[in-house]
């Protein structure tokens, strides 16, 4: 762990009124004007009216990629930083932009952690309408995803896999920033979300990193070409910061697996630990097991990343991933008694079935819908803050392309109370497509960017 002194903003001969203008007026910030800019964001100098205005001026002129970079790594350094080095493993984490059903942070780390790697991994919590992988892990009793960096460092050692939140200290820049942009209309721009997202990868130390982008109707980023792009800037930004890094563009046109939720999403994980293959969670064992495979590979234990698959399956079928699951779950305080049998711990207050309306294929799946769906049953939050009910959510009984006859079962629902099923029901007709023929088939992972295409990419591609 390593403390930074940055330098202080009072010190820096800048205006944050020249900076504003300079955005304004289509000027590019060199680092150390971006440099002042972090640091005054991280220690409350520059008042948040001047920081709101910078960041729309940033917003409608674009950001260049050397702007993004300094950006990238002015945030990284504004706090506190943790060092992986010291524990003398290679180690490697994943990132996803977010979606409904993604929960492959909890097979991806246990695998790669029992290939011999290190994955020290800092995540996030539910965020509109996409789940949250530190709100699914609490769902395990007593489990504590709130560790000191020291804390963090034991578990890492002993388990080789550790999750859990960000610390106050961390990346404090992002934080002030990022509350900023959700409350100035100004998160969707990818030079921000892109110094928003490594800023924090970046500060966990890591040699490299896989990043999931998701395409699709429930992902972030609808539009493909945002998503190419934002992959590619990702990718670019991370190489120049020594880290190894690839980004997967992954669908998300429906949800992942079979399980939305808290609970019943880590207990899919967990039944696919112990080897079963429900037919339904085949995308998720598939794309789990395509991630693995190149952070280890990136992690230089595989010479390709279909050789690093191959490890990563040979990890779930020997049992080696389950066992480091099972161990990092018992020294982050969780009781692993509740996956003695998972089915009897979830204890939802209210479930109904939706059947199917009609006899046909289910052609299309609007997951953002879905997403909202699991959110008003009680799994996702409204607020910043507010508390989720561990066994809130909904498991598909069928996916995208499926035939369904009229009146078979598509979904059960799970709510905090009765009440709480009637809009989410609502939701999920409207989401849901039923046709005479059966969709496309869309690939699960539909482009990877390394650095060679990623730096391509964003020089054919204007913005
Ligand atoms: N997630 C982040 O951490 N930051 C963003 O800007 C968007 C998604």
């Amino acid at each position: 762990m390593k403390q930074t002194d940055p330098m202080p903003p009072e010190s820096a001969p800048f205006h944050m009124i020249d900076l504003i203008r300079k955005k304004r007026d289509g000027g590019t910030l060199d680092a150390r004007e971006v440099g002042f800019l972090v640091n005054g964001a991280a220690s409350g100098s520059i008042p948040l009216e001047q920081l709101s205005a910078w960041l729309m001026a940033a917003w409608i002129r674009g950001l260049s990629l050397d702007e993004i970079r300094s950006l990238t790594l002015a945030m990284r350094d504004s706090g506190e930083k943790f060092s992986p080095a010291r524990l003398g493993k290679v180690a490697v984490d994943k990132h996803s932009t977010g979606g409904v059903g993604d929960k492959t942070s909890f097979l991806v780390a246990p695998i790669v952690a029992a290939c011999g790697l290190t994955v020290p991994m800092i995540s996030g919590r539910a965020l509109g309408h996409t789940g949250g992988t530190l709100d699914k892990l609490e769902s395990i009793p007593g489990y504590r995803t709130a560790l000191t960096l020291s804390q963090f460092e034991t578990v890492l050692i002993r388990c080789g896999a550790s999750i859990v939140s960000q610390t106050p200290a961390l990346v404090p820049a992002d934080r002030v920033l990022y509350a900023l942009r959700d409350r100035t209309g100004t998160v969707e721009s990818p030079g921000l979300i892109c110094a928003s997202i490594l800023s924090k990868k970046l500060a966990a130390g890591l040699n490299a990193l896989v990043l999931d982008v998701k395409t699709g109707s429930g992902a972030f980023l609808r539009k493909r070409e945002d998503a190419e792009y934002l992959a590619a800037l990702m990718v670019a930004t991370a190489e120049a910061a020594g880290t190894r890094t690839v980004a997967l563009l992954t669908d998300m046109s429906q949800p992942l697996g079979r399980a939305a939720g808290n609970w019943i999403e880590v207990a899919e994980c967990a039944e696919l630990l112990r080897g079963n293959r429900p037919a339904e969670s085949e995308d998720l064992r598939e794309l789990s097991l395509i991630l693995a495979g190149w952070m280890i590979h990136l992690g230089w234990k595989a010479a390709t990343p279909e050789m690093g698959y191959a490890l990563a399956d040979a990890a779930l079928a020997d049992g080696s991933a389950l066992a480091v699951f099972f161990k990092m779950i018992e020294a982050q305080g969780g009781d692993i008694a509740a996956f003695d049998d998972p089915a009897k711990f979830h204890k939802p207050g209210a479930t109904q079935v939706l059947e199917a309306w009609e006899t046909g294929f289910i052609s299309e799946m609007d997951t953002t819908k879905i997403g909202w769906a699991v959110q008003r049953l009680g799994a996702g939050r409204e607020k910043a803050g507010e508390p989720v009910d561990p066994h809130a959510g909904i498991l598909f009984h069928a996916r995208r392309g499926a035939h369904i006859e009229q009146g078979q079962p598509i979904a059960t629902l799970y709510a905090t109370r009765p009440a709480l099923l009637a809009e989410p029901i609502a939701l999920l007709r409207e989401a849901i497509t039923i046709a005479g023929t059966p969709p496309l088939d869309v690939p699960l992972v539909s482009r990877v960017f390394t650095r060679e295409n990623a730096e391509e990419h964003l020089r054919n591609t204007i913005r």
